[in-house]
Parts: C-alpha cells; sequence; structure tokens
C-alpha cells in the first residue's frame, strides 16, 4: 500500500506519496523562499510557524491528487532530521498524529538518505552498489551505497558544505538569497578561466573537501567597484573550480572503491556545469552516471515518500514514538532506528 512521505527539515514544505508497483502517484511542495529572501537567509522560527499553517492543506491536496483515502495508506513516513529543530517537530507531530488516528505505521526518514535514494524515483535508476556525491545546503558527502540502509562515509567537508559555499560566495557578489542558482545562472555569462581559484584539496591524497577558503579568495579577487562583468567572470571561475574540485574527489572515490556507477543528488546536483563535467567524465572513464530530475535534487516530499516505502519494504520500520533529531550522521542511520 502506498507510503505518504512529508518533508519539513527546512524552508520547503512538501508532501508526496508512493507506491512500489504504481511509482510516485502525487507530489506537492511550498517553498518558503520569499518568505525568507528579505532576512538573506532561513529564520527558523518564521520557517516553522509557515510549515504549520500549510502542511494541512499540502497533505489534503496530495492525497486528492493521488486519489487516495487516509485509510488506504500503508504508512506515514517523514524526515526526522537532520534539519532545524523546530520544522522538523512540524512534519513528524502531523505524521504520528496521522499515524496514530489511522492505526499505521509512522516512519522515520534521515533527510541525506532520502537525497541518496532520489534518482531511485527516475526511470533511468541505478543499481546498487554505487558511490553517491551529496552536496547540498548543509552537506557534502562521498558515500558507499552497498544497499537501503548500507552506507559507509568516505569523505565530508570540513568547514563549509557545497551548496553553503554557493549561497556564501553569491552573496558577496551582491545576489539575491537563495544564492546558488543565482550564481549559476550569472556564470553562464562569465569567463571560468579569467580567476585562477585552487582547488581545494585536491593535491593531497584523502577524499574530505573544503569550501571555506574558496569563498574567501573570491572575496579577495573582488575589485571595489566590480563590473557586471567582473562579477559573471568571478561567479564562473568560482563554479569551475567547485566543479573541478568535486569531479576530482568523484574519480579518485570511483577509483578507491571499484564501483561503476556514480550517483549525484542534493540540491547542488541541480547545477548544469556539475552535470555537464561529470558526464564527461563518466563518457572517459567509463562508469555510469545517476541524477535525480532537477526538481527532486533540492528538498522535496517525493524523496521521503519513497525512502518510506523501501525502508517499509525492508521491514525496518521506526520505533512508534516521535523522534527528531536536528544532528544525524548518516553513517549512524541504524542507531535511533533500532533503540
Ligand atoms: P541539507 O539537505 O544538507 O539539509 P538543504 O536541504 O538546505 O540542506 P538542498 O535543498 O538539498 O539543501 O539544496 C539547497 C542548496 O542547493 C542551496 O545551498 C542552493 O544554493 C543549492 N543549489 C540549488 N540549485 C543550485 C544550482 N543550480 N547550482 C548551485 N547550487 C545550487
Ligand atoms: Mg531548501
Ligand atoms: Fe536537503
Amino acid at each position: 500500500r502506498p507510503i505518504l512521505g512529508i518533508e519539513t527539515s527546512c524552508d520547503e514544505t512538501a508532501c508526496a506519496v508512493y507506491e512500489g508497483a504504481r511509482g510516485l502517484l502525487a507530489h506537492r511542495l511550498h517553498s518558503q523562499i520569499r518568505l525568507h529572501a528579505e532576512y538573506g537567509g532561513v529564520v527558523p522560527e518564521l520557517a516553522s510557524r509557515d510549515h504549520v499553517s500549510r502542511i494541512h492543506e499540502l497533505v489534503r491536496g496530495t492525497l486528492a491528487d493521488a486519489g487516495l483515502q487516509p485509510q488506504e495508506l500503508g504508512g506515514i513516513a517523514y524526515t526526522a532530521g537532520p534539519g532545524l529543530i523546530g520544522a522538523l517537530m512540524v512534519g513528524a507531530s502531523l505524521a504520528a498524529g496521522m499515524a496514530a488516528a489511522l492505526g499505521l505505521p509512522l516512519i522515520a526518514v534521515h533527510h541525506m538518505e532520502a537525497h541518496l535514494l532520489a534518482p531511485m524515483l527516475e526511470e533511468n535508476k541505478p543499481a546498487f552498489p554505487f558511490l553517491a556525491l551529496l552536496v547540498s545546503g548543509g552537506h557534502s558527502l562521498l558515500v558507499a551505497v552497498r544497499g537501503v540502509g548500507e552506507y559507509e562515509l568516505l569523505g565530508e567537508s570540513l568547514d563549509d558544505a557545497v551548496g553553503e559555499a554557493f549561497d556564501k560566495t553569491a552573496k558577496l557578489l551582491g545576489l539575491p538569497y537563495p544564492g546558488g542558482p543565482e550564481l549559476a545562472r550569472l556564470a553562464t555569462a562569465g569567463d571560468g578561466r579569467r580567476y585562477d581559484f585552487p582547488r581545494p584539496m585536491t593535491d593531497r591524497p584523502g577524499l574530505d573537501f573544503s569550501f571555506s577558503g574558496l569563498k574567501t579568495a573570491v572575496l579577495t579577487a573582488l575589485p571595489k567597484h566590480a563590473s557586471e562583468q567582473d562579477k559573471a567572470d568571478l561567479a564562473a571561475s568560482f563554479q569551475e573550480a567547485v566543479t573541478d574540485t568535486l569531479a576530482i574527489k568523484c574519480q579518485r572515490a570511483l577509483k578507491h572503491s571499484g564501483f561503476k556507477r556514480l550517483v549525484v543528488a542534493g540540491g547542488v546536483g541541480a547545477n548544469l556545469r556539475l552535470r555537464e563535467k561529470l558526464g564527461l567524465l563518466a563518457q572517459r572513464e567509463g562508469f555510469a552516471l545517476f541524477f535525480p530530475r532537477q526538481a527532486f535534487c533540492t528538498d522535496n516530499g517525493a524523496m521521503i515518500a519513497y525512502t518510506g516505502w523501501a525502508r517499509r519494504a525492508q521491514g525496518r520500520l521506526a520505533t512508534a514514538r516521535i523522534f527528531t533529531t536536528p544532528r544525524w550522521p548518516l553513517a549512524e542511520l541504524r542507531a535511533p532506528e533500532s533503540s
């Protein structure tokens, strides 16, 4: 039976229904971008309150789109973490309430596991095992994935996440929030070879990342009275440095793991230059490349419903109690669930 998925970890209120045989039955999303834009970033308290005011209608609408009565569901999945605690609590309480009222299993989903499994919603989906590059607003991870729930962390960012580096650099260039997609747009008008920014931590072994220095490099290179062309060239050169760095680390991790499949997910996975570069690398090195559609790179309900369904199919359910956590390392995924 279909699983309802609810996502409220940050600034997207999202909901979807997934079922194994029929796939994704419906999904809806409300982005809070305009709510937070004037503050230049997500304001946690505003985020929680907005989730509260939207979630009920979103769930009702998604079930209507799917042509389902709540009684026809087979379980309720929600994002339990990592994320903003107040925002998480909104989805968790609604999910727990629905599960209790309907007598359905409640499935606590790890937000990064859901990002990682998002390509499973596409026609061209990866078989296990694969390497996953998870690049989002809060995380930069290289993960060896041997199956659902079998994750080995190979590398991570020691400071800023990739999406965070995009957003902070965009801010330096005077671009509106959220900066990542804006910076990518500006970069299309720029010369990516004008500024020779570092490819951090590629000259030494290992799979960890560091992106905070790149933002400083952009700040240092930024002329006092930068022209539009200067800014576009800075954006393009920054994007080249980030995507080169990610491509180098992916290539290294594939060699190290021996995997022949690479999955790229999380918000920065929507970046077209990154997709293009990894596509060329895949051709040259002979590995298969998988992405979620662009809309499922950033936060969405479909990936939560899918992960809930995959977990239920495995028989590995969450406990009945509500569970939320702002910090939840992917490698510790099993612990909170079996407790
Ligand atoms: P996390 O998943 O780590 O908790 P999050 O949910 O906030 O963080 P996502 O929604 O997965 O992150 O992704 C949002 C991030 O992706 C933002 O930092 C945004 O700037 C970045 N992003 C989105 N589109 C693009 C793009 N085209 N190019 C670069 N960055 C992008
Ligand atoms: Mg978001
Ligand atoms: Fe996310």
